[in-house]
């Protein structure tokens, strides 16, 4: 035996003995009475052993009933063996309930750090229906993380190039589909775990695959403006080298390989400008360049660009200053301003001035009284390469970086390239700096030359 036993079990004999032995002398006391002490003594010790019984049946009862009931509640409080049992009990509940809340506490910590991934997950049982799904996940899929519980992944997306990943015993490489009248590109993988289960984890690549396929065409569109220029001098180069020419001939070849190393420069010089525009910090905002000195260098360069062939205009409004960089500001307007000597004819007007706008904020126009620009054109103006007319654009020397160089300095300024334009009625372009840049002003003017 048990030596833990002993303590409760040894008193509880004793008592049931002394019961059966106290209603046992009674009982033969009376049966002696009555001339059958024998009968007496039997009957006596059954009703002790009945009594005792009971006793213990009573309070059995009080515990079920407890344990049926709700064992939230405290235990019936009990002396002997029965009230031992129903704190232990009680005890070994109360355990597992605070055993039960940590593990669920850690499993609703754990969901919630799922749920703020950037990537979607899904959990899969081992018939592919769905346990769970954080936000993202619904999003991407378009499923509902409540009502879609426990049905089939394959009947809430149905996508056959995600069926066949699922299906396909090969899951190691993510597939790729977007899900129809959603403009989403998706990544999706499916995971094994556990007992036959899996996990799909989710990506939105949309931005991924476009900016793959922006460098790509950049890379493209660089070989091929780099590469016909080079093509045109390894011609000449070759001709030099094998062919006796005239004088004439040489001098010509020779400004034509000029003209062809100063298109490469220029488009090299462009190329590095963007590329630092990319690569530093936005301008500072506490360095003020002055508009009337900006607008002066501008329309110097402007006017020995055109050689008189335009008109020219500068309207500097009541001045002003803006926070940022001198170097930047002055690139992107000096290329709207060559764009407008280049594409404007001989005898057009340009205008460059400086605006007030609503709310503080102010623009530089150039405008110019050119062939203009159709509609379709506008919104594709500041892609890098993107030109209206290629033959156009080559013939003036542009590389096809000057819009793009100038959105994005004024971008880093925290403003907008803007154009309006119309075919045959000339074009706008402006650049918009916001008003927490923007000083406009006589007084603002005085301080910001003080400052340089
Ligand atoms: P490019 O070096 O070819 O001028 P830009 O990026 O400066 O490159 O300009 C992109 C295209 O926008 C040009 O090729 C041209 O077709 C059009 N464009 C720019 N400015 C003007 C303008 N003032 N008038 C008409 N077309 C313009």
């Amino acid at each position: 035996m048990h030596a833990a036993t002993l303590p409760w079990l040894l008193p509880r004999v004793l008592l049931v003995v002394a019961i059966v032995a106290l209603a046992a002398e009674a009982g033969h006391a009376a049966g002696l009475a009555l001339g059958a002490a024998h009968v007496g003594l039997l009957l006596g010790a059954l009703a002790g052993a009945a009594g005792a019984v009971t006793l213990d049946a009573l309070r059995a009862r009080k515990v079920m009933h407890w344990l049926r009931r709700a064992p939230r509640d405290s235990a019936p409080s009990q002396t002997g063996v029965w009230g031992e049992l129903s704190d232990r009990v009680e005890r070994s509940l109360r355990t597992l309930e605070r055993e039960l809340q940590a593990e669920q506490l850690r499993i609703r910590q754990f969901l919630s750090a799922i749920d703020a991934s950037p990537n979607g997950v899904v959990l899969l049982d081992a018939k592919d229906q769905m346990q769970w799904c954080n936000a993202m996940a619904a999003d991407h899929l378009a499923l509902d993380p409540v009502r879609d519980l426990q049905q089939p992944i394959t009947n809430l997306v149905r996508a056959p190039r995600f069926v066949e990943h699922l299906q396909s015993a090969d899951a190691g490489t993510p597939v790729h589909f977007s899900i129809p009248g959603r403009p989403m590109m998706l990544s999706v993988l499916a995971r094994p775990y556990g007992d036959g289960r899996r996990l799909l984890l989710t990506q939105d690549i949309t931005e991924r695959l476009r900016t793959d396929e922006m460098r790509r065409d950049f890379v493209a569109n660089v070989s091929h403006e780099i590469g016909t220029p080079l093509t045109v001098l390894a011609g000449f180069i070759e001709t030099l080298t094998q062919i006796p020419l005239s004088e004439s001939e040489r001098r010509r070849a020779l400004s034509v390989m000029g003209e062809q190393t100063r298109r490469i420069q220029t488009l090299v010089g462009d190329l590095l400008n963007l590329a630092q525009l990319e690569g530093s910090p936005r301008p500072a905002t506490d360095q003020w360049v002055d508009v009337g000195t900006l607008l002066q260098r501008v329309e110097a360069d402007a006017r020995a660009l055109s050689s008189g062939r335009q008109q020219f205009e500068i309207e500097p409004g009541a001045g002003g200053a803006i926070a940022g960089s001198e170097v930047e500001l002055y690139s992107a307007l000096g290329n709207l301003v060559t764009n407008a000597v280049h594409y404007t004819p001989a005898g057009g007007r340009i205008v460059v001035a400086w605006v007030p706008r609503a709310h503080g904020s102010a623009a530089f126009e150039v405008r110019d009284s050119g062939p203009g620009i159709a509609a379709e054109h506008l919104a594709r103006l500041g892609e890098r390469f993107y030109r209206v007319d290629g033959g156009r654009s080559r013939e003036t020397g542009g590389t096809g970086l000057g819009l793009a160089i100038a959105k994005h300095a004024v971008r880093r300024h925290g403003g907008e390239l803007e154009v309006q334009s119309q075919p045959g009625a000339g074009s706008t372009f402006r650049l918009v700096l916001p008003a927490a840049r923007v000083r406009c002003g006589e007084a603002s003017t005085r301080e910001a030359s003080s400052q340089a």
